[in-house]
């Protein structure tokens, strides 16, 4: 039901907004990961577009400049600017961009030759005090960036209704996901991926979230009868890499699964806490932001935290970890996620390391339907 052709009218209304909104002189802002708060960008009156690609067609041409050996996120995003064949790269005056994997950092220098960019120092820990204040004052330097490219002022107030906007997005998100933590599961993971979309355009937040409320509404209406269709299908939590591609998503849900929580950036991971509507706003964002359960910090144990309340509140009965060919700070993590689910959680753990082609699609197909075997018997 809420499949691409659903996706794709948001997208149709969405990017004739966005397009709209540019043509009148407004200013858009990229950002590639998790740690940038739109919520800023948008209090200056600018556009934030998400730009994290999850092609491989523009890979050939990024590994003219990149190592082969490299996360086909990183390939895919870079090649998509390097050919301008992205229409929301295309758009943006600026990006900014977050110091996270090595991979990123070093191909945030290259990307600097073709659009303006400002490389966010992002502390390696979230866990003192002194990286809080770090945080706090390169957000300082990002709201002055953002302030000489929209000329405008940014004050608390608009700040802080942006936070309430956005954490209205993020607690519409929980509630779709929120579906699935009762007995019988009432949406596939495919369908929330479609539901919760950004579309890359971060205009007219109001629109998108009464879009995910109308979802909500008619997924609970046709519980029952779609209850019956999934009961006996084992629930999965997929995590790892943001599923910039849905090879495995895929994967899980053709050969009999269903997955019922997605831990990843974009899902779980950064909208299950809502940014503190009660204190001096650049501080509630920073402390927001920089607790991001992203790998990349060290050490993560909010990742941990995470998955252990997803696992008990959504039934899961097992986890699968997506790792994406040369991720060194996601594939290394996933010994100890490994252990943690089986040892500590006692479910059955699967990772599946991979890129964005689909050559190794076969071969996924027969680990998860094994494995999804497994957790049935
Ligand atoms: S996990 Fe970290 S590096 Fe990867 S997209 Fe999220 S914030 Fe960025
Ligand atoms: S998937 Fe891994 S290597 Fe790729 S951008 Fe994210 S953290 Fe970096």
């Amino acid at each position: 039901m809420f499949d691409k052709n659903y996706l794709r009218n948001i997208e149709e209304h969405v990017f004739k907004k966005a397009i709209r909104f540019k043509e009148d002189g407004g200013k858009a802002v990229g950002v590639y990961c998790a740690f940038t708060p739109k919520e800023m960008i948008a209090a200056a009156g600018a556009m934030p577009i998400t730009l994290c690609a999850g092609s491989d067609k523009t890979i050939p041409d990024a590994e003219k400049h990149l190592p082969r050996n490299l996360c086909p996120l990183i390939k895919s995003s870079y090649g998509f600017a390097l050919t301008d064949t992205c229409p929301f790269f295309h758009e943006v005056d600026i990006i900014l961009a977050d110091a996270t994997c090595d991979g990123k950092k070093k191909m945030f220098e290259l990307l600097k030759d073709i659009k303006p960019l400002y490389l966010l120092q992002l502390p390696q820990t979230s866990e003192t005090d002194e990286s809080l204040q770090y945080w706090i004052a390169e957000l300082c330097r990002v709201k002055s960036i953002l302030e000489e490219l929209t000329e405008t002022v940014i004050t608390d107030l608009a700040l802080s209704e942006k936070i309430k906007l956005y954490n209205g997005l993020r607690k519409a998100v929980n509630t779709v996901f929120e579906l699935n933590t009762g007995k019988i599961p009432l949406v596939y993971g495919r369908e929330i991926c479609n539901i919760i979309s950004m579309s890359g355009f971060e205009i007219d937040i109001e629109w998108r979230i009464e879009e995910i409320k109308s979802a909500i509404r008619i997924i609970r209406q046709r519980g029952g009868q779609f209850g019956s269709s999934v009961n006996d299908k084992p629930r999965i939590l997929l995590t790892g890499c943001p599923t910039t591609n849905q090879k495995v998503l895929d994967a899980i849900e053709d050969g009999g699964g269903i997955v019922v929580a997605m831990e990843n950036c974009g899902g779980l991971k950064t909208t299950g806490d809502l940014v503190n509507e009660n204190e001096d706003p650049v501080t509630a964002l920073a402390k927001k932001y920089l607790s991001t359960a992203c790998p990349c910090m060290s050490p993560n144990a909010k990742r941990f935290e995470i998955l252990k309340n997803i696992i008990e509140n959504y039934h899961i009965e097992g986890v699968v970890e997506l790792t994406w060919h040369a991720c060194h700070a996601y594939n290394v993590e996933a010994y100890s996620v490994n252990r943690f689910v089986t040892d500590t959680c006692r479910i059955p753990y699967l990772q599946i390391e991979t890129d964005y082609s689909k050559n190794d699609s076969g071969q996924i197909k027969v680990r998860v339907e094994a494995f999804l075997e497994m957790i049935k018997n």
